[in-house]
């Protein structure tokens, strides 16, 4: 599974990280820091990304 974040969705106030930082890492401004990337996830690691992609409020995080 991958996932991606739209880096023009993406409003920053890290309910994804938050939620998952197993999955997702943030930068000095507050935002996930693999914006705009195809972020590979392992099988260990999909419920997160079900969570993050279920709980972003923008709607800016896919599963690919
Ligand atoms: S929850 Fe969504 S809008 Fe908020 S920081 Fe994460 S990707 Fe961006």
């Amino acid at each position: 599974m991958k996932i991606h974040i739209d880096e023009n969705l993406c409003a920053g106030h890290g309910r994804c990280y938050t939620l998952a930082p197993e999955l997702l890492d943030s930068n000095d401004e507050g935002y996930p820091t693999r914006l705009g990337e195809d972020i590979d996830v392992t099988p260990q690691l999909e419920d997160a990304a079900q969570r993050v992609v279920a709980n972003c409020p923008e709607g800016a995080i896919r599963i690919l």
